[in-house]
């Protein structure tokens, strides 16, 4: 997943910024309103933590920028517990959640699942398809109790494509997903599609998975019934 993560204070960014990476996601960091403000008009992001005191601007009005350029991204709003009312109008705008600082990663990592399940449809971590089951948590495929290995970017593939299941998903958009700011230097429209064929392969070892569509000249979609 592609995060924009909105802070000005140095170290509790760098901190999330650290946190997020290690735990597989790709983390843009902005410190300020005019650069995050660029940011979420130039790249499409999943997740957008957001500090509303910034220096140069209130984060408030990002919210409705993030609205009108990129309606998909998911917005947790970072603030102090004692800005209730900010809060609420933050909620208003429409951010789908909020956590007052300080906070620990696990509650911000809990939070973000929370809302990508309820946005998904999702009830746990764990979802299934058919015989097969994706446990997100653990970055795991099943197919009954048998193990299927993916490599790191496969996985990627499949949760991306599950988070916007019954949508159809373009090359670019998995492609911006993996790789964030060094899309450029390593694009190449075909990667997305060997990454398909084998995620293809390996969970078809054990079944046919119709459920994964290619959309002729457009992308891919998974398809949840
Ligand atoms: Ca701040």
């Amino acid at each position: 997943m592609r995060v924009l993560l909105v802070e000005d204070e140095e170290m509790i960014g760098r901190e999330i910024q650290e946190y997020l990476n290690g735990e597989s996601l790709i983390c843009d960091w902005s410190s300020n309103y005019g650069d995050a403000s660029e940011k979420i008009f130039v790249n499409e992001y999943d997740f957008i933590l957001l500090d509303l005191g910034l220096p140069d601007g209130d984060g408030l009005g990002l919210i409705k920028e993030i609205k009108e350029n990129s309606p998909n991204s998911l917005i947790i709003i970072l603030t102090a517990r004692s800005n209730v009312e900010d809060r609420v109008h933050g909620l208003e705008l429409g951010a789908d959640d909020y956590l007052a600082k300080p906070f620990s990663f696990l509650e911000l990592k809990a939070r973000m699942q929370a809302i990508l399940r309820r946005k998904s449809g999702w009830v746990k971590n764990i979802i299934n398809i058919g015989k097969f089951s994706i446990d997100i948590e653990a970055r795991k495929v099943y197919y009954l109790k048998n193990s299927i290995e993916l490599t790191h970017k496969e996985f990627t593939v499949l949760h991306f494509l599950l988070i916007h299941c019954n949508k159809v998903i373009n090359r670019y958009q998995i492609a911006e997903h993996l790789w964030g700011d060094h899309l450029e230097e390593e694009y190449q429209s075909n990667f997305i599609d060997v990454h398909i064929k084998n995620i293809r392969k390996k969970l078809g070892a054990f079944e046919p998975i119709n459920w994964l569509e290619t959309v002729r000249g457009v992308g891919y979609k998974i398809n949840t019934g």
